[in-house]
């Protein structure tokens, strides 16, 4: 099989910026070892997110020259509006500005005390909206999913006996809803299969529970259905992402993923009751329903986006360059949760820098090592974003401790992905150089992209 090329060509340039590693490091001490602190310009390859951050192509730039700003009823929104139909299957849409204005408006409706939300994983934003509501978040990942380098197709299954169980304890009446995020973003990026997703919508069905599925990489999961599941090889990734979405009662979506596009998203569902309800908040706090948020030029570009990213050569390109960066690593020795993800590829910090105790974040040690050494900024998904304190202020660790390169959509090519290999793999040759760090400044919810921290 011959090289799999950047299905595209480049038609406009960003320049990158070069530092020094002895700048480097004090950029870093000036942003308290939180890289999210750290100005953009600082950063060579920035790996911190896969959100918003797209290239996006001539088409959606022409999309957005032709974007249309009325108020009320813009041809941009009918746009926008179908080509979600098309997609998803979903009759009624609602624009909103990200995915979590989204996940705002439907857990401030559907959440409150004493109920529970359950997951795969819930995303930081999902679990931060629920819990604001006052109601609980339960993740219900399956076995195989919390085992970062042991390789499975579908490690971002929800557990489906989990879930059973929950159902039974607590009761169907205090769970408003049940969320399947596909790709698992906290879980690894790893994909659901349609089993699983058919499965879980059936226990939903049996108990009168909503079943939604967080479609932020749904593109991503449907390819990984077509080259995984049994019997998916010859569907097209439309038709694997309209059978995905036939199953749910709606989705949450962040435009800012697979939809390629710099801003936006959506809620889309079929309950006339719940879209009333909805609309009803959206007005007071994202706008009028025809733009929820976002100008009729975003509009215009989530409708082109959400068609491009399904094209099967991208598709194919995308997941290689994953598959590629953490083949790369793996034969290097460096732990890395198996097999690659859609969108990112994670570090297992815990086995990497087995010297510091999660108390001394083993995670956010690992990115800022990466930073200083090669000007790569990744992001920590482990006790900095997870943990929580018990009763006498100690630590509750998260499960696992995983450091993310998350790959923007369509911006970096194979010579970056390269130097980030090389980067990765020299930290790893001197990671007993590597210290830990101990928070020193922080806020009671998401404190990850805020708290400052210090070298132990
Ligand atoms: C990004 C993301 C969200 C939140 O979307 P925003 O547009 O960043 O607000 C929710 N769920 C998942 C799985 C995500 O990746």
């Amino acid at each position: 099989m011959k090289t799999i090329i950047e299905p595209f060509k480049i038609k406009s340039v960003e320049q990158i910026l070069f530092t020094t590693k002895k700048q480097r490091t004090q950029i870093l001490k000036d942003a308290d070892y939180n890289p999210f602190r750290i100005t953009a310009e600082d950063v060579l390859i920035d790996l911190l997110t896969d959100s918003g951050t797209s290239a996006m192509s001539s088409r959606q730039w022409a999309g957005m020259m032709q974007g249309d700003e009325s108020y009320a009823g813009s041809p941009s929104f009918f746009h926008f509006e179908q080509s979600v139909k098309d997609v998803m299957g979903f009759p009624i849409v609602i624009p909103t500005h990200q995915g979590r204005a989204a996940e705002k408006i439907l857990f401030t409706i559907l959440g409150g005390k004493g109920k529970y939300f359950i997951s795969n994983t819930l995303f930081d934003t999902t679990r931060a909206n629920i819990e604001f509501s006052g109601a609980e978040g339960i993740d219900c990942l399956c076995e195989e999913g919390k085992h970062p380098t042991i390789p499975a197709p579908f490690k971002g299954n929800m557990d489906v006996d989990a879930l059973k169980k929950v159902i039974r304890e607590e009761g169907a009446s205090v769970i408003p809803m049940v969320i399947l995020t596909v790709t698992n973003n906290s879980g690894g990026g790893q994909p659901v299969s349609m089993q699983n997703i058919r499965e879980v919508s059936t226990v939903c069905k049996e108990n009168k529970i909503p079943f939604f599925i967080d479609a932020c990489r749904f593109a991503e999961n449907s390819y990984c259905i077509k080259l995984r599941e049994e019997g998916y090889a010859h569907k097209s990734v439309p038709e694997i992402a309209a059978e995905m979405f036939s199953y749910a009662d709606g989705c949450t979506m962040s435009a800012k993923k697979d939809a390629f596009a710099n801003i936006g998203g959506f809620l889309a569902m079929r309950d006339l009751d719940l879209a009333l309800r909805c609309r009803n908040l959206l007005i007071i706090t994202e706008g009028f329903t025809t733009y929820g948020g976002l100008a009729g030029r975003d509009l215009e570009a989530i409708a082109i986006g959400l068609k491009e990213v399904m094209d099967e050569h991208y598709l194919q390109y995308r997941i290689r360059s994953i598959e590629y960066l953490t083949n790369k690593l793996i034969e290097a020795g460096v732990p890395v949760m198996q097999p690659a993800g859609g969108h990112a590829v994670y570090i297992d910090a815990k086995e990497f820098l087995k010297h510091i105790p999660v108390e001394q974040y083993p995670g956010q040690a690992l990115v800022c090592a990466l930073y200083t050494e090669g000007g790569i900024r990744s992001v920590e998904i482990g006790s900095l974003m997870f943990g929580k304190y018990d009763n006498g202020g100690k630590l509750i660790p998260s499960q696992m401790e995983l450091v993310r390169l998350a790959i923007p959509r369509r911006v970096y090519t194979q010579s970056h992905i390269d130097y980030v290999a090389e980067v990765i793999i020299e930290v790893f040759e001197k990671r007993e150089s590597i210290k830990g760090l101990k928070i020193i400044e922080e806020t009671p919810l998401l404190r990850h992209f805020t708290a400052k921290l210090s070298l132990v």
